[in-house]
């Protein structure tokens, strides 16, 4: 069977490049989209994560601002920087990247993101609106995954969708996007978690697998059906001797063994990871388009 391999690089490119036209007619109009990002402490990752989505939005024209804080801020100095940038009306975008120091409560930090701003997409007010099929800031990651399919006509309708993982920003956001009786959507759900007895069983019902759990190749051929589209969130470091850092990213499929079957897959790096921040900067755009009053 011909496998495609989905480009989730060209697509988030093309993404950018689309939104490029859209900020600089917002610019013509005398708004510049502007996203801030929270950053606390000293986390390695954190801080590679926001520098990438700092350097993606100066390529597109976003003005982009990193607030960095030191590890031992408190929640209420945290309250009061996320409270300023939703007063700041050239701020369109409000991230406050995860994780934070355990002794800061993340969720009372999220909901105190003006949703108007909440360009992750991970407030309650949006998370529900996502639920019941209204416009929202969706959460980048799944709606990136409803993007690569889009744009590679792969259409869930009628399929039969298998999503392993249930975590508030990938897992359960993907299924309420994908059982909605939409255009590109209108799919039959399942969300397996580590409570599922059956596991093997249900992923080979799947016509589209999706593994979102954070364990390395965990999906085996054995698990996918002939044809199916499989896409792979994971990321996960695993030790590489051959490689000059020490580690290898690789995802939670099985991808050498899993590709012969599949008729779509994504490999990684290279697929689902740069559909996130293509993502973030396109709800950026969007909330500068609302404070305009313009369509995209
Ligand atoms: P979480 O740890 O929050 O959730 C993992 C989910 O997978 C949980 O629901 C867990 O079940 C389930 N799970 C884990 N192991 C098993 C197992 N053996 N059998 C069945 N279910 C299992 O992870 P995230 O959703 O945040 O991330 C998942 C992966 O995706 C990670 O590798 C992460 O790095 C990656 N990721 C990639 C992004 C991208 O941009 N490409 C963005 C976000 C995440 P339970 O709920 O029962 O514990």
């Amino acid at each position: 069977m011909e496998t495609v391999l989905i480009d989730g690089k060209k697509i988030s490119d093309e993404i950018k490049d689309e939104l490029k036209i859209r900020v600089e007619r917002l610019r013509g109009a005398g708004v510049v989209p502007g996203l801030a990002a929270v950053l606390v402490g000293d986390n390695p990752a954190s801080i590679t994560y926001v520098n990438s989505k700092a350097k993606a939005c100066e390529k597109i024209g976003i003005y982009s601002e990193v607030i960095k804080k030191p590890k031992e801020i408190s929640q209420k100095e945290l309250t009061a920087v996320v409270r300023d940038l939703n007063e700041r009306h050239e701020i369109d975008g409000i991230l406050v990247q995860s994780p934070l120091p355990s002794h800061l409560d993340e969720h009372a930090v999220t909901l105190l993101i003006e949703p108007g701003k909440d360009v992750d997409g991970f407030h309650p007010y949006n998370v529900g609106l996502t639920l019941i099929g209204k416009p929202s800031f969706r959460s980048c990651t799944p709606y990136g995954i409803i993007e690569l399919m889009r744009r590679y006509n792969i259409d869930p309708s009628g399929k039969e969708v298998v999503i392993v993982g249930r975590s508030n920003i990938v897992g359960k956001p993907l299924m309420a996007m994908l059982i909605q009786k939409q255009k590109g959507a209108n799919a039959t759900v399942t969300v397996c978690h580590s409570g599922t007895k059956n596991i093997a069983e249900i992923c080979h019902r799947a016509d589209i697998l999706i593994a979102a759990m954070g364990s390395p190749a965990f999906i085996k051929s054995d698990m996918v059906k002939d044809g199916a589209v499989v896409i792979d969130v994971g990321i996960n470091r695993v030790e590489d001797t051959g490689s000059s850092k020490g580690y290898k990213l690789v995802g939670d499929v099985d991808f050498e063994e899993c590709r012969k079957k599949t008729s779509f897959i994504t490999p990684v790096p290279g697929g689902v990871g740069p559909m996130t921040i293509a993502m973030l900067l396109s709800n950026t755009v969007l909330s500068a388009e609302n404070r305009l009053k313009i369509q995209p």
